[in-house]
Formats: C-alpha cells, structure tokens, sequence
C-alpha cells in the first residue's frame, strides 16, 4: 500500500503538471501555486484580481457566471443569485434551520434530515453543483492565467467541518474536473505558509484566528513531526466582517434618520447602503475617517466609533478563544504562536484585541484572505513530492465505503488519508420491522458501487424489530497499519455486532488504481446526475411510503378532502418517479411536503414522526 501511494503522488505526475491549492470560501475564493522560484503565489488572472467572490448568479436559460459579476445581481436578482453556499455544503435542513432568513434565495425544506437543495430559476441545486460552479471558474481563472491545464488541487476546508461536509467538498472538486488529492483544515494551511510545521523537529502550539466575510472560528493546533492535531475548534458560523457592515448600515440610516419602512421596501438602496458599509469599513483599516454620500444620504464615519460599533462582536470572538483554550486544556502561556487568517484580521481593532488576549504579536505579514490558498499550495507541492526533506506518509490510494440504496457509494474512509485511520458512520433502516441488513464493502471513487470493486460482504443479523428509522446501526471502518481494514457493524440499542476483515490492496495493481482514478474523474457528470437522481428517488420513494402509511394509520385526524388531496400529490409524485427526471420528482416531493407538513405537526405520534424524520442507510 506504501509504495502505490507514493506512486500516485509523484510517478503518475507529468513533471509540468501544476498541482493548485484552493481555498473555497464562504465570502470569496481563490487558487495558489508554487512558482518556478519555488516560492506560494497567488493567481491573479489578468484584470480579475485575486479573490473571486463565492457568488453564482443563474440567469433565465439556467447559465451560471460567477465572482464579481455574479456579485451585481445580488442587487437586481437576488432570487437567483446564490451567495454563503458553503455554509449549505454537506448540511441537512435540521442544521440549517433557523437561519433562512439569511439566505434571499430559497432553500427547499423537503425533510428534516436530507441534504440542503437550492432552488434557482425552477431548478434545483445541490451545494456540490453550486460549489463545483465557483470551482470551474478558479480552476479556468488558474488555467488562463498559468497557461497549462489544471486537474489536480488541494482543498481547504475549515477545522470544524464534518465528514458529509469534507465529503461534498470532494464531490464539487470532483464535479468541476478537479481531482482532489486532499482536503486540508484552514488552520493547518495558514499555519502551513508562515512555514510552522515545515520542520519535522519542531513541537508547537498554535492559535489560528479566523475571521471572515460570515464566519469565525479558532482553532488550537498541536504540530509534532510534521503531523498537525486539532486540538480544539470554537466559533460561530454566523459572526463575520457581514456583521460590522450591518453596524454600519444601522449608524447610518439612525445618523440620516432614515425611514426603516421604506427601507425595508427598498432592496436596492438596502444593498447600496451595505456596499458603502462596507468600502468604509475597509478604508477605516488605514485611515482614521470616512466620508461620502449615497444620493443625498450621508455615510460618515470614524474609527473610534467603527470600534465601539463592533466592539460586542469582536468580544465574543475572544471569549470563542478563551474557551477553545479551555477545550484543549490549555493556558495562555502554552501557545507558542498566533496567525490571523481571513479579511477582517485586516482591521486594526481586531489585530489588537487578539494581539492583547494572547500576550504576543500574531503572525499578520501575509495577506489574511490569501494564507489560506498560500498554505493549500503548499500541501499540494508536499504531497506532489517536491520536498525531500517531508517525509510522505502512508496512504490509502482509494476511498473505501459501503452500498447504500440504489447502489450508491457512500464513503467512509477517503482516498489519501494517512494510515492508520478510523472512521465511522451511523445508520438506520428503511422498512418497518427491518430485521437484517446487508452490509457490502467497497473501494474506489465512483458514485455506483457497480463501478468500484468489491471487496467484502457480510449480514447484520437480529436487529430487534423497530419502527423505521428508529434502529441506530453504527458502522466503522478500520484500517490498520499493515492495510487490513475491519468493518464493524454494530446496533447500538441492542449491542447485535458483526464483523469482518478484509484486505484492500489484495490484488490491486498500480494501473487498476491509476485508471479507476482517471475514471473518476472522465464520468463525474454523469456519476453526480445518476446520484441526484437516485437520491431524489429514494428520497421521493420513501415520502410516498411515510405519506401513505401517515394516512393509514392517522386518517382519522384529516378531513375527506385533505386525504384526498394528499392522494393526488402522492399520485403525481409516483408518477414523476417513474421518469429520470430529478428537478420533476424533486418538485413533487417539495408539493406533498409543503401539503403534508402541517398534518404531521398534527398527530403528536412521537413514533411516526421519528420515522418520518428518520435517516435511512437506504437513503442516507
Ligand atoms: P471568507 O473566508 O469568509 O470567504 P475572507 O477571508 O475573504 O472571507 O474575508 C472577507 C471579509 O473580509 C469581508 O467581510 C470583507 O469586507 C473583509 N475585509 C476585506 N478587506 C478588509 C479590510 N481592508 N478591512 C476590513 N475588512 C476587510
Ligand atoms: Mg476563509
């Protein structure tokens, strides 16, 4: 398994070929590369500038453009145009619920626990696709600009983000032509470009502050032998740079007197004023005063009373860090370093405030909004081989996963992560009284499990009969030094477990790994479109059967009418299944949801609306 990790990293490489860092933002994204003189670079593609806004606007015939461009229909469209999509990637509704205010476009709540859709110009989009859209555009900006086609990246993800949510990563990369040969934490990376981490011999504990566009987060990072540990995280996802424009906004319309009514009303004038905001917050980084006029408004403002604005917010990041220190069983005095990331570190009040919580200078030489990118490039040339000094660790050259309905993959353990490692995933069952369940194992990268080669199979016998959904399976994966992966299955309400031992590498060739990579990433439409659609089946599938089972068992609490109108939406939906059209099925099952939701609220059947809300391993 060694040797073909390393095959993969160096000898299956054209010397040329430029492997990018990106950092996929919430607010804006870019692409880095080492240049000849071996040094990070960000990529500037002539004219564009370096951060491309995360921003995709559709326009009537479905074409999507993104960056700056997208950022100007914000104000015109703003229905359709689709901004903080990262905060959507690889999340369900459960997790997002109670923020869709913050969203102007419309997130499809169809079920609890499925995966967030967004719904622009009467399509349907996944946070992959949308995300994939930005990934296409750095990726052509890279390949304009580098004048050599870019296929492989690293990807930057913040520290926090779960499996499902390094997952989606993987999959917009993937969607957009990327090979994605690891997904790397922010933290990590910008510690990566101020060289923390690049000597093996080196021991140190690092506080990375991260402050956004519309997030913040910390993390306390370990690094021994070139390995990084994360020690702690703590943030929150709805704190940013967003926040103080708002401030601003709000100085500015009580100074003018300005009508909130009419502002309400008014989107256009509401996203001008906060696009002023927003110019004056970064000129308050270098001068001491802002003065303009929006129209015959006044946007004035200094900076101390800029500071006094922001000061609640800026405290509470520091009490983040406080209690990230505290997580990590950690004092003050144990850090050896701090590193600003993200572009609001630029303003003054807030280097300082963390400057002073930390007793030291935090690392701010390079820029806030490009470390990240700076230090993915970093890892892409380490993994590439290009530094001798960095040993490469052992890594498994193909993801391992096991078979979920329709025949899906549904990853576990990712390609290219260290050996040892573990991972682990629950599931549920699809059917009332659901006694057995077939786990089969498999490895490689393609969505169809038909695709990828099997590995092993195996029964999870006498699951107690429970109501769907209800049973909590528990799957881990175990891959140990010498390769030998044990797949553990366990029911967690009853303690039933199974289990097995496979070897992945068994029979697998450096060129069965090169071409099912190369695979990969050729079909990766067609994977994608063939897994929305299963899942929206499944998803629509399983509606059908909660809807018709609800009426059964509850009719009695609906009128005559309400059971016959559910009837026509279940009908319409069963229809829509029948055709390989996702939007069409995905619309249906929006309709019986939005038609049913309130009858469910109805009948406090704890049972019931546990299955409803369920997860399935059918589904996931
Ligand atoms: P994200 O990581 O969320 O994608 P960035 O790190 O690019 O976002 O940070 C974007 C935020 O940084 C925005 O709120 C932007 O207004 C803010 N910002 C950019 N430049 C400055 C500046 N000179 N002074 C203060 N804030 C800035
Ligand atoms: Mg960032």
């Amino acid at each position: 398994m060694a040797k073909i990790s390393i095959n993969l990293a160096t000898g299956s490489l054209q010397k040329e070929e430029i492997i990018v860092g990106i950092d996929l933002g919430t607010t804006n994204s870019l692409v880095a590369f080492i240049n000849p003189d071996k040094n990070p670079q960000v990529i500037n593609d002539t004219g564009k500038g370096v951060l491309v806004p995360s921003v995709v606007h559709f326009n009537a015939q479905g074409d999507a453009i993104v960056g700056n461009e997208a950022k100007a229909f914000l104000i015109t469209d703003p229905a359709n145009t689709i901004f903080s999509v990262k905060r959507l990637l690889g999340r369900s509704y459960k997790d997002v619920a109670g923020h869709q205010d913050t969203f102007s476009y419309k997130i499809i709540d169809d079920e609890t626990e499925a995966l967030v859709k967004i719904r622009a110009g009467g399509k349907f989009y996944t946070p992959i696709e949308l995300s994939a859209q930005i990934l296409k555009e750095l990726k052509a900006r890279a390949e304009h600009a580098l004048k050599t086609p870019v296929n492989r990246a690293v990807i930057t993800v913040p520290a926090y983000f779960n499996d499902s949510q390094r997952q989606a990563t993987r999959d917009a990369g993937r969607l957009a032509g990327i090979d994605v040969l690891r997904i790397v934490n922010e933290p990590t990376a910008a510690s990566l470009a101020y060289g923390l981490g690049l000597d093996p011999n080196q021991q140190k504990t690092i506080a990375v502050y991260d402050l956004g566009g519309g997030t913040f987060d910390v993390s306390i990072l370990s690094i021994q032998n070139g390995i990084f540990e994360v020690l702690s995280t703590n943030g929150n996802t709805f704190l940013g740079g967003d926040d103080f424009d708002r401030a601003i906004v709000h100085y500015w319309i009580e100074k003018n007197r300005l009508d909130t009514h009419i502002l309400q009303e008014d989107n256009a004038l509401m996203q001008s004023l906060r696009l002023q905001a927003e110019a004056a917050k970064k000129a308050l980084s270098n001068q001491n005063l802002y003065n303009e006029k929006l129209g015959d408004i006044w946007c004035t403002i200094d900076k101390q009373t800029f500071e006094s604005l922001i000061a609640p917010k800026v405290t509470e990041t520091i009490d983040s860090c406080a209690q990230a220190l505290r997580d990590a069983r950690l004092s003050i005095t144990d850090i050896d370093e701090v590193v600003l990331v993200g572009g609001s570190t630029r303003t003054p009040y807030v280097k300082q405030q963390v400057a002073e919580f930390f007793g030291r200078e935090p690392h701010d030489q390079i820029n806030p909004d490009e470390v990240v990118a700076l230090g993915a490039a970093i890892q892409a040339d380490i993994l590439a081989g290009n530094r001798s000094d960095i040993l490469l660790l052992d890594v498994t050259p193909l993801s391992l996963g096991i078979e979920t309905m329709g025949g899906l993959m549904d990853i576990i353990i990712p390609r290219n992560a260290k050996v040892p490692t573990k991972a682990g995933r629950q599931y549920t069952t699809s059917v009332d009284g659901q006694v057995n369940m077939k786990i089969s194992v498999f490895q490689g990268e393609r969505d169809l499990v038909a695709e990828n080669r099997k590995l092993a199979e195996f029964e999870l016998k006498g699951i107690p009969a429970m109501p769907a959904g209800l049973p909590k399976i528990d799957i881990n994966f175990l891959l140990n030094a010498d390769g030998i992966l044990t797949v553990q299955a366990i029911e967690l309400r009853s303690g039933v477990k199974q289990e097995i031992d496979v070897k992945p590498s068994y029979g697998l060739t450096d060129e069965t790994v090169e071409k099912m990579l190369i695979d990969s990433i050729t079909y990766a439409k067609s994977d994608v479109a063939q897994r929305m659609l299963i899942e929206a089946r499944s998803e629509g599938e399983q509606l059908v059967y909660t809807a018709e089972r609800f009426i059964e068992k509850h009719g009695s609490y609906l009128s005559t009418e309400e059971i016959s109108k559910t009837r026509k939406h279940i009908e319409a939906l069963r229809t829509a299944l029948q055709q390989p059209e996702k939007d069409e099925i995905l619309k249906r099952t929006d309709e019986l949801n939005e038609y049913t939701r309130p009858f469910a609220e109805r009948v406090m059947d704890v049972a019931v609306s546990a299955a409803m809300k369920g997860k399935s391993i059918d589904r996931e």
